[in-house]
């Protein structure tokens, strides 16, 4: 299947709430699900979904792929490394996609967007533990370091990132140094940390038919 490459906004107003795939726009009144919160197509207002169990279930899946940048092929290998863990599978599935490179690289403040975190990745701008490294789904283990290479500090589109981060805000499992644009993945999140609205277990049933 295919990646989306439609209307970012679109997805929110299906889902019918925020999932902050655009990076700065999102947090500003330009974000289209402020000014239009309700379904995407000309008969959107007056839409009401009536989903059975299975479609509850399948649309959960949908936004946790399209939050985290999955494909669908992707998304069923990390559920099936999920299920081989300890402990309870659809947290396990979560925690592994917050351990990706691109999505620490968007948590840390280097990147506005997942996707434009993907992008940096992809060409080259970060280390981690000193080494390039530039596969997005890399998946980062305690104590590893990030970091911007020294070429790439100058890049605009890093600093403007940056800006948004207020000192403080970080997330528990990460550490940042802004000043030496570094990032620290101190250890696995918990789920209870992980700052996203989803029902994991939804997924876990869907899979388990
Ligand atoms: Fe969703 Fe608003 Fe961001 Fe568009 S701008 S992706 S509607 S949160």
């Amino acid at each position: 299947m295919a990646r989306y490459l439609g209307p970012s906004c679109k997805i929110c107003r299906r889902e019918g709430e925020k999932l902050f795939l655009k990076g700065t726009r999102c947090s500003t009144n330009k974000c289209s699900f402020e000014k239009r919160g309700f379904s995407p197509g000309q008969h959107g207002k007056s839409r009401k979904f009536k989903s059975s169990e299975f479609g509850i279930q399948l649309r959960e899946k949908q936004k946790v792929k399209m939050i985290y940048g999955i494909l669908e092929a992707q998304f069923r290998n990390y559920f099936k490394k999920a299920e081989r863990e300890k402990g309870i599978t659809g947290e396990n599935l979560l925690i592994m996609l917050e351990r990706r490179l691109d999505n620490s690289v968007y948590r840390l403040g280097f990147a506005p967007s997942r996707k434009t975190a993907r992008q940096l990745v992809r060409h080259r701008h970060f280390t981690v533990n000193d080494r390039i490294v530039d596969i997005p789904s890399y998946l980062l283990k305690k104590g590893d370091v990030i970091k911007v290479r020294e070429k790439s500090k100058k890049l605009e589109l890093i600093h403007n990132s940056m800006r948004r981060i207020r000192e403080g805000k970080q997330l528990p499992w990460l550490s940042l140094d802004k000043a030496k644009l570094t990032g620290v993945f101190l250890d696995y999140p918990r789920r209870e940390d992980i700052p996203v609205n989803v029902n994991e277990s939804l997924i876990v049933e869907l899979y388990s038919k």
